[in-house]
């Protein structure tokens, strides 16, 4: 049995306006009690009046994103990505992510080392290779390519057809997949597609959709316009992910479909401030600056037509080290108390996981210990200056504190 209680501490239970002082008795890596009597275990950190949050949750994460050069990606051996994404997943657990819904990659093997303890990482749910269309975003080809072969690839697979659609999301669930993920619209970085234009036929969509949801689970697509919002979830998409178009009636459509947005602010203002540094193609920063501006809009109308607002960043190459910014610029758009819900109990109940994003009795225990309150004072959130102590399934495992 292992056991670790802390006291005194500060505790955002991931949902409440309120900070409660109390003390937590982690047992087995369950949340076993919460009470500021406890003092059980031999173990004990004290926090002295740090502020406890779940663990983060980063729905929008890759792994093998390792360049913003998809065709450098897909062409890498799988054993380089694997490496290279390892070192991503730990940077990503020692910020405070304890867990990272991948949505373009990953695999069994990746999945298995994460779950065998191989490497220290977040928990770790994938999608596989993302889906995408011929000449849709996750085609890495530019217009001149021609006479290679993008099937069976690593963050992203080209398949087209509803019969071939089936089977590629049927493969992916034998393969362990959380979810499944759909481009409906073109992309940033992808070099022969338009940002609004709707991807894949409405008949694509809804069996993607439908075989996704006979197995228990469901769809996150990516899509900007408002045009390509609509058409995934009137087809039955569930997780939209960026949205960074998103208009007031796309938004209440959202909203009556129970449909997440899962905006990803990060990426784009690392790539206006850092699109220099890390070579991104004058094509990506054209298209950068048509989505960036929107986007925190996107994330205050979703927040008022009632949408539920999760949380990701989609950090791809060296700009991964902007993650916690992602905070920054979500607590900018929506206030610190709806940025954290949505990194801690909204992207939970987006991944179907009541044990996940709560510091609630029964719940995991994963926590970020802070060193401040965020609410007097949000920094505390990003600033990687600032000590932060990792707890994973009740073990402190990593952090700057
Ligand atoms: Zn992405």
């Amino acid at each position: 049995m292992s056991e670790l209680t802390i006291t005194n501490a500060l505790v955002f239970d991931g949902v409440s306006e309120q900070l409660t002082e109390t003390s937590l008795y982690l047992r087995d890596g369950v949340i076993a009690e919460i009470d500021p009597r406890v003092t059980r275990a031999e173990r004990v950190v004290d926090a002295a009046g740090r502020t406890v949050l779940p663990g983060l949750i980063d729905a929008h994460f890759h792994a093998y994103g390792v360049s913003l050069d998809s065709l450098a990606i897909e062409t890498s051996p799988l054993s380089y990505l694997a490496l290279a994404g390892a070192r991503r997943l730990r940077r990503a657990l020692a910020r405070g992510f304890t867990t990272v819904r991948d949505v373009a990659g990953g695999d069994a093997g990746l999945a298995r080392a994460v779950a065998d303890g191989l490497i220290p990482s977040p928990r770790y749910l994938h999608t596989g290779p993302a889906l995408s269309q011929t000449g849709g975003h996750g085609d890495a080809r530019s217009p001149e390519q021609t006479g290679l072969c993008l099937h069976g690839s690593h963050m992203c697979e080209v398949v087209d057809g509803v019969e071939n659609l089936r089977v590629a999301v049927r493969e992916r669930f034998r393969q362990g997949a959380h979810a499944i993920k759909l481009m409906t619209s073109g992309g940033v970085i992808s070099p022969a597609d338009p940002i609004r234009p709707p991807q894949y036929t409405p008949e694509e969509v809804a069996a993607v959709t439908a075989e996704a949801t006979r197995r228990g689970s469901y769809v996150a697509a990516h899509a900007y316009s408002p045009e390509a919002v609509r058409h995934s979830v009137l087809n039955g998409v569930r997780s939209i992910e960026h949205g960074n178009l998103l208009d007031e009636p796309t938004a209440a459509l959202m909203a009556e479909h129970g449909a997440f947005l899962v905006p990803t602010l990060a990426t784009y203002d690392a790539m206006r401030r850092r699109g220099a540094e890390v070579g991104l193609p004058d094509f990506a920063r054209a298209k950068n600056q048509e989505v960036l501006d929107a986007g925190q809009r996107a994330v205050a109308l979703a927040h008022a037509a009632g949408v539920p607002v999760g949380f990701g960043t989609d950090l791809m190459g060296a700009l991964e080290n902007d993650q916690l910014a992602g905070l920054r610029l979500q607590t900018e758009a929506a206030g610190v108390l709806a940025c954290l819900r949505s990194a801690t109990s909204v992207n939970a109940r987006l991944l179907g996981r009541d044990d996940l994003g709560r510091v609630a009795v029964g719940a995991r225990a994963d926590l970020l210990l802070l060193d401040g309150d965020p609410f007097a004072d949000p920094s505390v959130l990003w600033d990687e200056r600032r000590p932060r102590q990792v707890v994973q399934a009740g073990e402190p495992v990593a952090g700057t504190g």
